[in-house]
């Protein structure tokens, strides 16, 4: 890839090597790694506080949930809207969770502020230009996802509208970009997180649910893309994903997003797996 000087204040330098986010206690971009964990949709005051419930005690310290959905179809739940702000904020007050909602557009961004700490951008936005551009007036951190048809070059175009109007606190996540291949709901596109740590300072997670849309497959690809270099997951859960009002096939259930975070602290301990008789040049315990 040819060096580039487009995005001058999104570009990795020298003097800028990489940037950190902190939330609730946790680096992005730093040595943690940030899980945000949660359902795709606020849905109701008990489905709420029963995952808050389950992920405060997993230790998690981030977690997500859409009030408002952007949903391909109208038809389709479009969230609880204050409702759910409401419900997101008693949560985060109990259980001491930052919380990341998305913001539809602009007209949303004032009645949304005072109950998020992160800004989530969804796919749909990320070319939305003036949108981008009065985030960057915001003093909360903003998770900018790849649109589903953009270049890295693109996205990181995107980031510097964000960052040019003087909010510095943004962060990548990778979604799952359209291909031929409909397999899957969208494809995972893990090259992009080693490039982006090349070509920015902007810390990079992964969202490896809407990027499958299928419950079996994010564990893997959660592995992948922390193998790979990211900063996070941002992974969908659910206390009932038959039920779920959105987002059910690609939502962990409990058992499963245990079972993830335990590979997860191997792998951060390096990697898990062992090669039999491999004489290693540093030994670990
Ligand atoms: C989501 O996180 O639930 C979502 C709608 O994401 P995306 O914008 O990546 O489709
Ligand atoms: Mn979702």
């Amino acid at each position: 890839m040819a060096l580039t000087n487009a995005y001058p204040l999104a570009k990795k330098t020298l003097e800028k090597p990489q940037t950190l986010v902190e939330v609730n206690g946790i680096k992005i971009g730093g040595n943690d790694l940030a899980i945000i964990a949660g359902p795709c949709a606020v849905e109701s005051e008990e489905q709420l506080y029963a995952i808050a419930n389950f992920l405060a005690n997993k230790g998690i310290k981030i977690m997500r949930g859409g009030a408002y959905k952007p949903r391909t179809s109208p038809y389709s739940f479009q969230g609880l809207m204050e409702d759910g702000l409401k419900l997101l904020r008693g949560v985060s007050q109990k259980y001491d969770m930052a919380i990341i909602t998305e913001v539809l557009d602009l007209s949303l961004l004032d009645t949304i502020y005072p109950y998020t700490d992160i800004i989530q951008i969804g796919a749909r936005n990320m070319k939305n230009y003036h949108f981008l551009k009065e985030l960057g007036k915001t003093d909360k951190p903003v998770m900018l996802k790849r649109g589903m048809d953009a270049t890295l070059e693109e996205w990181l175009l995107a980031a510097e509208y964000i960052l040019m109007g003087g909010n510095q606190q943004v962060i990548l996540c990778e979604r799952g970009i359209r291909t031929f291949d409909n397999t899957s709901r969208n494809t995972m596109d893990i090259a992009a997180i080693p490039l982006i740590k090349q070509l920015s300072h902007l810390p990079i997670i992964a969202d490896p649910s809407q990027a499958t849309g299928n419950r079996e497959i994010v564990g893997p690809l959660s592995l992948a893309a922390v193998a790979a270099g990211a900063d996070g997951l941002m992974i969908e859960v659910h206390n009932n994903p038959e039920k779920a009002l959105s987002d059910g096939p690609q939502s962990l259930r409990f058992e499963q997003f245990s079972d993830l975070l335990d590979k997860l602290n191997l792998l951060g301990n390096m990697n898990g797996k062992k090669i039999p008789e491999l004489h290693l040049k540093t030994q670990f315990n």
